[in-house]
């Protein structure tokens, strides 16, 4: 298995982006031995101090972004922007290109290509990203910032910045950036929460997972300035083209069960070709709800669904009901991500990937 800046860090779970209706965070799951302490009152204020005395902020945040990646980035953006501050924000991907399903997203035109992206920024604010491997194409540049603010949700977050604002338990990024706002003293329009309600309700699956009284209250603050939770729905989860019924029904013809496989849990799985792709005309991006579909499947705890991108390369995404903690396996693969939803990269073949995975995948 090949390491992938792509690879979910423990992040964002896999590739996972706009559509993900799978749990990002387990609240159940205590954070690993090393993990970051929360973060206290004396990082809030130290970032508050370091970012409202900026007069120019560089948001990054992880390749192929998520909503919540995405939203918490433009989100904060647009509320520094609107406070008179000069923001840019990108993500490193090598073809930069907003995924489709979040481009109606407000702030894009914060939004610059990475290679306009300022080379030694003085301060410079990471959203969603739980290793400097996942800023791709931006690493360098964090490497060079004069102060790194990393503001993340993921257990495995390594601490790769000067102040970290980490926090296992948020149910998204999101939730830290708003409370960031709130500190700040900044506005919260309807575009800055529009940005924010879609990190958050993407990263709680539509309020299925993760779900408390806190993010119900965050969700109410945010529907309040004036955003239309239906309408943002409709634009994450409510439409695909016709093509993705022909790759579906492809995935879904060749799926296995495995009931002996996870330690008796059961296992299911499948694959989605470039090819699937280029006879139903469908982008790669389109195909992330696969795993919704195969996940279902009540005879298996595990679910893994292989996407073939466009290089060739292999992204694995896979799911847990509970029982057998993925993120563990992913990461012994060079990937991550939450115990309940994780990936990575790999290039060898559909069952030589199974191979290497299936093995892992134990109580
Ligand atoms: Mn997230």
């Amino acid at each position: 298995m090949t390491r992938s800046p792509n690879a979910p860090a423990a992040g964002k779970c896999d590739r996972d982006t706009a559509r993900k209706a799978t749990p990002d965070v387990t609240r159940e799951a205590p954070p690993p031995a090393g993990a970051l302490p929360a973060p206290s009152e004396r990082d809030w204020a130290r970032a508050v101090e370091l970012i409202a005395s900026a007069d120019r902020v560089a948001l990054a945040c992880h390749v192929s972004p998520d909503g919540d990646a995405l939203g918490s980035m433009l989100g904060f953006g647009l509320a520094l922007s609107r406070a008179g501050k000069a923001v840019v924000a990108s993500f490193g991907d090598r073809r930069f290109a907003v995924p489709r399903l979040l481009r109606f997203l407000p702030g894009q035109e914060l939004l610059v290509d990475p290679s306009d992206y300022p080379a030694e920024p003085p301060l410079m604010v990471t959203l969603d990203a739980s290793t400097v491997e996942r800023l791709g194409l931006l690493a360098p540049h964090a490497g060079r910032a004069g102060e790194l603010v990393v503001v993340d949700h993921h257990a495995s977050n390594t601490g790769f910045g000067s102040l970290h604002l980490v926090d296992p338990a948020a149910a998204a990024t999101s939730v830290l950036v708003e409370e960031l706002v709130r500190r700040l003293g900044l506005a919260v329009d309807v575009d800055v929460a529009t940005c924010l309600y879609t990190a958050l309700v993407t990263d709680t699956g539509s309020f299925k997972y993760s779900t408390t009284p806190q993010v119900h209250a965050l969700a109410a603050r945010l529907i309040a300035a004036g955003l239309r939770p239906d309408e943002i729905a409709r634009e994450l989860w409510d439409g695909a083209p016709f093509g993705y019924l022909t790759v579906l029904g492809a995935a879904a013809g060749r799926a296995t069960l495995e009931p002996a496989a996870a330690g008796g849990h059961g296992l299911i799985w499948t694959y989605v070709t470039r090819a699937d792709r280029a006879a139903a005309g469908l982008p790669y991006d389109e195909v992330e709800g696969v795993i919704d579909v195969v996940r279902r499947v009540e005879e298996a705890d595990v679910a893994v669904v292989l996407k073939e991108d466009d290089t060739g390369a292999w992204n694995v995404s896979t799911r847990s009901k509970g029982a057998v903690d993925v993120a563990r396996a992913c990461s012994a693969l060079g990937g991550g991500g939450h115990p309940r939803a994780a990936g990575f990269s790999a290039r060898e073949s559909p069952p030589d990937i199974m191979a290497a995975l299936r093995p892992l995948l134990s109580p």
